[in-house]
């Protein structure tokens, strides 16, 4: 099943239509004859897009539509209104009541069912968003996305610079403050431009299905720091199988040449309004993502998230025949430091002892703050010498130069020392996991405190 379609019209023969069309691409229907029976329908059953009809028995289109916008039940569900051809002030007013989309009869069915499921796929991106969101929020992980500069950056991309800086000065006095730009076709694809990617781009097709631009479309798609940019494509003129086709490659919104400034504005208002949203929901769920891995204080990976990747990687490492090096490092007398300078130095300490740590790991390692004053890093190596090598290195590290407070501080120059406890496991024996060779690494860590701090000591299992 493609999604549930609400149809909303009173004239039976245009349900009975209607259906048959969205039938062939395999939706499911409900259909009420009145903008109540509409109602009534969605509050017993759920759909995924509404079609309705500019005109019903008992309201307008316009009117159902904001009735369900002010329901939170139905205020995200994505709305495509229907229209009598070449009556623009009705097009003007579906969108202004929250439509999302609007199509004029008589219903090309290509563009139809592009559009629904441009419509279908933009909403349920969002509902995803919004779902990963609220998990966050219930479990206390999200944090108030940062605020957002308001001006929007708009690309208008065509070859020819003259048509393009025509459209800028045509739209916009009509939309808010926002940055212009003129592009050509590559431009965007290949680098990002100086001041970053623009949040929506206005794409003019020249009407011919081999037009380049129709390729870019799809292309900003599938590219990570493109995606996320929303397009426009405008055609010279009506041409519902080309409309079809730029929708099917991604663009959310398509308009012609002749659709008129102020629907293309709204509609690019409306566009950056539903951007702005999202981007809010992405940085609040990126930000919860992070707040879940990553320990605050030092930008670490917390022992949450350190101890199942510390599995996964002696997995990886037994697999590939590598060797394994899991290390524990623990600040010496760390508690003294708070003590007699304070727990602000002692912060200060732990950030410092994290950023020469990390001076000493790649990507590909593992180092991850799991205690108060307690590190560990794993490694895969070549040979075990090379591990006993780099921990003495780690312990080096710290120990070799005093921390610099800055400002002076309390504690101008401050002798920081670690242990270090060190297991192994060799490429060709995967006998011991790598939890067993992290409490092996937390042995060795004792008996470093005990022989005096300030060293490595390598965990000997029994033989
Ligand atoms: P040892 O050499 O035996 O490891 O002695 P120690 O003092 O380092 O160890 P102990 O376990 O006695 O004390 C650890 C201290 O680390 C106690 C705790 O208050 C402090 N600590 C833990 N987390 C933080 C933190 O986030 N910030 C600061 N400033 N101190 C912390
Ligand atoms: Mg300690
Ligand atoms: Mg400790």
């Amino acid at each position: 099943m493609s999604g549930r379609v609400l149809i909303v019209d009173d004239v039976a023969t245009n349900r009975i239509v209607m259906r048959f069309k969205l039938a062939s691409a395999f939706y499911d229907t409900l259909q009420a004859a009145s903008g109540a029976e509409a109602l009534a329908e969605l509050a017993l059953h759920s759909a995924s897009v509404v079609v309705v009809a500019h005109a019903l028995a008992d309201m307008s289109g316009a009117d159902l539509c904001q009735k369900l916008r002010a329901n939170p039940h139905t205020r995200h569900l994505p709305v495509l209104m229907v229209v009598p051809p070449g009556k623009p002030a009705l097009r003007l007013a579906a969108l202004q009541a929250g439509a999302d989309a609007v199509l004029e009869r008589p219903l090309n069915q290509a563009l139809l069912l592009a559009r629904l499921r441009g419509l279908l796929r933009a909403s349920n991106g969002r509902a995803e968003l919004r779902l990963q969101r609220d998990c966050q929020l219930a479990a206390g992980m999200a944090e108030p996305a940062p605020p957002r500069p308001t001006p929007a950056h708009i690309g208008v991309i065509c070859n020819q610079k003259a048509l393009a800086e025509n459209w800028i000065e045509g739209l916009a006095p009509h939309i808010g403050q926002h940055r212009w730009r003129h592009y050509h076709v590559p431009d965007l694809i290949r680098t990002e431009p100086q001041g970053g990617f623009p949040d929506l781009v206005i794409i003019l097709l020249d009407g011919r299905a081999s037009d380049p631009a129709l390729h870019l479309v799809a292309g900003l798609k599938a590219q990570p720091a493109t995606r996320h940019i929303v397009q426009m494509a405008l055609l010279p003129g009506p041409n519902p199988a080309l409309a079809a086709e730029a929708l099917d490659h991604g663009a959310e919104d398509v308009a012609t040449a002749t659709t008129g400034k102020a629907e293309i504005s709204l509609r690019i208002a409306r566009l950056l309004a539903q951007k702005a949203r999202a981007d809010d929901l992405r940085n609040s769920v990126h930000s919860g993502l992070r707040a879940a891995v990553l320990d605050p204080l030092t930008g670490l990976y917390n022992r949450h998230f350190a101890l199942p990747q510390l599995a996964r990687m002696g997995h990886e490492a037994a697999q590939a025949q590598k060797s394994l090096a899991v290390m524990v490092a623990d600040i010496d007398h760390f508690k003294a430091v708070n003590d007699r300078y304070g727990h602000a130095v002692g912060d200060s300490v732990l950030v410092e002892v994290a950023e020469r740590l990390r001076r000493f790991t790649t990507s590909a390692d593992l180092l991850a703050r799991i205690g108060g004053e307690e590190f560990l890093i794993a490694t895969t190596v070549p040979d075990l010498a090379e591990a006993r090598v780099a921990a003495q290195m780690v312990c080096r590290a710290i120990g070799a130069r005093p921390f610099l407070q800055p400002n002076g501080g309390p504690a101008p120059a401050l002798p920081v020392t670690i242990s270090v406890g060190l297991a192994t496991r060799p490429a060709n024996d995967a006998s011991l996991s790598a939890q067993q060779l992290l409490a092996l690494a937390d042995q060795a860590l004792m008996v470093s405190k005990t022989r005096g701090r300030n060293q490595v000591v390598l965990s000997q299992p029994a033989a």
